[in-house]
């Protein structure tokens, strides 16, 4: 590199933290104004240019600009304002910025994109990827971004963000990082008819083209960068998601975060919740509004935590209700619709169509909406929670937060406090009758960013199932006492980078060596600190190596 790459790369770049001694061995004195700023000081004046933006909309694109030309910056602002920086870079605004991407793009939103077009030649374009040691990577097809539906190739905003959280959260390297979005069309007729949409405008391709399509993609993937590279799948349609993962998760190194991601977040919730409740999982009774890829992880995490409890896998089944656009998912039922995955919950009972009525009848003591469809949870919904149940548990997971099935706001006021609540995007805390409440913050940035920490530090080959549970219950454990007092079932989200990030990634290595997918041997013995040594510091290091004197 020459030392002007200094302040040109965004991997090598310190900004106003060069000293002069440095600026001036390094041949850019002069190009910087004259005062030096450390790290912590650029934060704190960062800091004060982001917040003087007015919209959370314009503060994203500045962020992801800083993104592009000061990295260690960036990540440092996360890591210091964490709470304030998440649901900039993450849910909600990023749902907004998928919504106008193309409007927005800049050559330095940093992605690939991968057409239907490129059918044979996948290889030939990971290849163009300027970096060769990539070991992760996050994929969407745009068909299901967040709750907003098919944004096309404008949803690559989600797996940007997912791996700023890769390494912001859980230290993994950027550069190891790689977002992909693959542009099979749109069925956004919004997007079609933009003409400044900068996917393909054409209908969305499917069956077998799409299918074979995504099978030359994953041999590609571990051609190029080798059988360990982690593909998260992410914002996939629901019939691609679950295909998908049942074909794939046995042969490469993949999970897909929307199922089995929320599914341990969730479930760690879950057992958070029991240690408030002094109850066991299958003491209650579950339904589930939405049958879609979260719900249905979600439930079958259920299951299995159930039947580690003791169990049989028929008896955990019966004590889950599920619900989706149709009513009461029911054997037989006449209005049909009912998938594969679907079936497994379908029990005997006659049909009902109003969420009102079946929570009347079923008598669930655990609630969830991962639906898309804000207000689900009426006033009269959240009243008979509390007539099921003394402390029910109501979880409104829909994002972005204008399809939450609830605000945390009604969920407290109509079970009069007595509700134990989660949300999937963030919600202030709320004041009752002199109270105040905590909303927990069912939030996947907990998990994802430490699985797959754990995934690349024992170089799993495949991703089993039972991980998930592993990392449910491991994150359920760190809610602290007074955590859980103040209502939230995880631990404070600034805790996940120091804390929780590490804690998960150890959990999923343990497994790992345990069950024979690990790939990185010797097995490290001190796993934390082993942790710790990979990750990515966000402090500078010297420009300079250190001199010594030679004889001659
Ligand atoms: P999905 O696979 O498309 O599933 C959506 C489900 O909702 C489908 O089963 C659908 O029914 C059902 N549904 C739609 N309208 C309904 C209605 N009026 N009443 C009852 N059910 C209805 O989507 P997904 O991946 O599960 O995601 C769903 C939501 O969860 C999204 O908003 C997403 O952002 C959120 N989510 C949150 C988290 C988190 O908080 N950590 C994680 C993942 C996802 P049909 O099957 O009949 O079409
Ligand atoms: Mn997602």
């Amino acid at each position: 590199t020459r030392s002007i790459d200094r302040l040109h790369y965004p991997n090598l770049n310190y900004g106003l933290a060069f000293s002069i001694e440095d600026r001036q061995a390094l041949g850019i004195h002069g190009l910087l104004p004259p005062r030096v700023l450390s790290l912590q000081e650029q934060v704190e004046q960062t800091m004060k240019q982001i917040r003087s933006y007015k919209t959370d909309i314009e503060k994203y694109v500045y962020i992801m600009e800083l993104a592009s030309h000061h990295e260690k910056l960036f990540y440092k602002i996360i890591k210091s304002y964490t709470v304030e920086m998440l649901p900039l870079v993450y849910t909600p605004t990023v749902g907004t910025a998928c919504q106008m991407f193309s409007h927005l793009y800049k050559s330095y939103f940093k992605a690939l994109f991968i057409t239907i077009y490129d059918k044979g030649h996948i290889y030939e374009i990971l290849k163009n990827w300027p970096v060769q040691d990539v070991k992760a990577i996050v994929v969407t097809d745009g068909e299901r971004i967040l709750g907003i539906g098919d944004q096309g190739i404008d949803g690559i905003g989600i797996p940007i963000g997912k791996l700023f959280l890769y390494t912001a959260l859980a230290g993994i390297k950027p550069h190891f990082c790689l977002p992909i979005a693959l542009d099979f069309g749109t069925n956004s007729e919004a997007k079609l008819n933009d003409p400044l949409y900068l996917g393909l405008r054409i209908k969305r391709t499917e069956g077998k083209e799409c299918d074979e399509f995504w099978d030359e993609f994953m041999q590609s993937v571990a051609e190029r960068f080798g059988s360990t590279c982690l593909i998260q799948f992410e914002d996939i349609g629901n019939k691609n998601a679950f295909k998908l993962l049942e074909k794939y998760q046995n042969l490469y190194c993949c999970f897909n975060d929307d199922i089995q991601g929320t599914s341990a977040v969730t479930v760690a919730g879950l057992l958070a919740s029991l240690r408030i409740t002094k109850k066991k999982l299958i003491d209650n009774v579950i339904v589930f509004h939405g049958a879609g890829e979260a719900n249905i992880g979600i439930a079958e995490l259920c299951v299995d935590a159930m039947r580690k409890e003791g169990v049989c896998e028929e008896e955990a089944r019966s004590k889950i209700w599920m619900v989706d656009s149709k009513g009461l998912i029911v054997k037989n039922r006449p209005s049909g619709g009912i998938t594969i995955q679907k079936e497994a919950f379908a029990h005997e009972h006659s049909p009902i169509e109003s969420l009102d009525e079946i929570v009347r009848e079923i008598k669930p003591s655990v609630l969830i909406g991962a639906s898309s469809t804000p207000g689900a949870f009426s006033p009269g919904i959240l009243k008979q929670m509390t007539e099921n149940a003394e402390r029910p548990i109501i979880f409104a997971l829909s994002n972005p937060t204008s399809r939450s099935e609830c605000t945390a706001e009604d969920a407290y006021k109509y079970t009069d406090g007595k509700c134990i609540f989660a949300s999937g995007s963030p919600f202030p805390p709320v004041e009752l009758n002199g109270k105040k409440f905590y909303p927990a913050q069912s939030n996947n940035s907990y998990c994802f960013p430490g699985i797959a920490l754990g995934i690349l530090c024992s170089g799993m080959k495949t991703v089993d199932d039972e991980v998930f549970l592993v990392v449910a219950e491991c994150l359920a454990g760190l809610a602290d006492e007074k955590d859980l007092e103040n209502g939230s079932l995880f631990p404070p989200l600034d805790r996940i980078i120091d804390m929780v990030s590490v804690r998960i990634a150890q959990a999923v290595m343990n497994h790992a060596y345990r069950k024979g997918s690990a790939s990185v041997y010797p097995e490290p013995c001190d796993k934390i600190s082993y942790i710790k040594n990979h990750q990515y510091n966000t402090e500078m290091s010297k420009i300079f190596p250190i001199k010594y004197n030679y004889p001659c």
